[in-house]
């Protein structure tokens, strides 16, 4: 893959957008009712105009990048860095790293005429999505949402609601893909917790995500050789270098390379490669993306091997009304979703939609 090269450009625009989801969505490290992200688009000297999302929370709660943190990272530090042509020396922030890098991306491939996908070395136009089913307030509510789910399903669960839930969904569905995602929140060394996660080892996962600590790889690895379900990495995975750390580790039998997380597109194809010579399996997750996010992370999802389904889903599973055209559909079936297929990201911003979801924004030019 080739990395955009040529002049810095010309101007960067910051954009605060806020868009309400569907249903709010909740995990045992917090609520998001709506999407707060930082949207950036980067005007190049020859004139191509990319976008790209910074796709962190609105609080430090998944990881330690946040919008208002992000927002200021990317204005006094990465954008002015871009514009001068210069290493922008930060360390950490992925997030809002990916987002400049992704805009980029995306004007080099506009200007070349080609999708990301097909850039990046795309191998679908379509992928398996699982619906990620948040914390209910009972089993009824959690059995009604996988109910209404087209396909695979990520149940979240936390210490306390998790066996009861997973079970059920288990007997009402035996031979269906469910997967459980815990966030970080079971600690090994308190016995509750560690029986709580053995308890869910027969019920056929298809992985467990993120059982422990994001910040304790070794307790990952302990929770791996305990289990017989495969553990994935979700928070952990930071950098290609954490990946490199929890493989050799053996803390990750699953590893869920979501671009923003990771730091955009090169890096996560980074971290599948060395997932792949360590013969880990791999999938692409969500950060309730809108359309430019969604079709950046989809496009690395068309790359991947394997078959284990995205977290990623159509734009109108989270969005009544998303800010690109055409809104991120599904595919073939209400379980599969389109890869967009044209020029750069595939999609356009709706620039309409764009101002009227814009909460703050600031221009930055050489
Ligand atoms: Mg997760």
């Amino acid at each position: 893959m080739t990395p955009p090269a040529g002049p810095p450009p010309r101007r960067v625009e910051l954009r605060r957008v806020r868009l309400p989801l569907r249903h709010p969505h909740i995990t045992a490290t917090g609520t998001e009712a709506d999407r707060d992200v930082v949207i950036v688009r980067v005007d190049e000297a020859d004139g191509a105009v990319g976008w790209g999302e910074c796709s962190a929370l609105s609080a430090p709660t998944y990881t330690s990048e946040w919008t208002d943190g992000a927002w200021l990272v990317l204005r006094d530090h990465l954008v002015p860095a871009v514009l001068a042509g210069r290493p922008s020396g930060v360390r950490g922030h992925p997030m809002a790293t990916a987002a400049v890098e992704t805009a980029r991306l995306d004007a080099f491939c506009r200007r070349a005429g080609r999708s990301l996908a097909g850039h990046l070395g795309a191998a679908r136009r379509e992928v398996l999505s699982c619906t990620v089913v948040g914390l209910g307030r009972s089993v009824d509510e959690v059995l009604a949402r996988v109910d209404g789910a087209p396909g695979p399903v990520k149940i979240k669960i936390a210490p306390g609601w998790d066996l009861e839930p997973l079970a059920a969904a288990r007997a009402a569905w035996p031979d269906r893909f469910i997967a459980a995602d815990a966030n970080g929140t079971y600690d090994l060394d308190d016995p509750d917790h560690a029986r709580a996660l053995l308890a869910l080892d027969d019920l056929g996962l298809a992985y467990l995500e993120q059982p422990t600590d994001p910040a304790d790889l070794t307790a990952a690895a302990t929770a791996a050789g305990r289990l017989a379900t495969p553990v994935a990495l979700d928070e952990a995975l930071d950098a290609p270098g954490t990946v490199r750390t929890a493989l050799a580790l053996h803390a990750a039998g699953v590893v869920n390379l979501k671009p923003a997380r990771l730091g955009g597109p090169r890096a996560a194809l980074e971290a599948a490669s060395l997932a792949a010579a360590a013969g880990v399996a791999v999938f692409v997750g969500g950060m309730l993306e809108t359309g430019v996010g969604r079709a950046a992370a989809l496009a690395v999802a068309s790359v991947l091997p394997g078959d284990l389904p995205t977290d990623l889903g159509p734009s109108d599973r989270y969005f009544a009304h998303d800010i690109v055209v055409p809104a991120v559909g599904a595919a073939s079936s209400a379980a599969h979703v389109c890869v967009p297929c044209g020029s750069g990201l595939g999609v356009d911003v709706d620039l309409e939609r764009l101002a009227a979801c814009t909460t703050d924004v600031v221009e930055l030019a050489r």
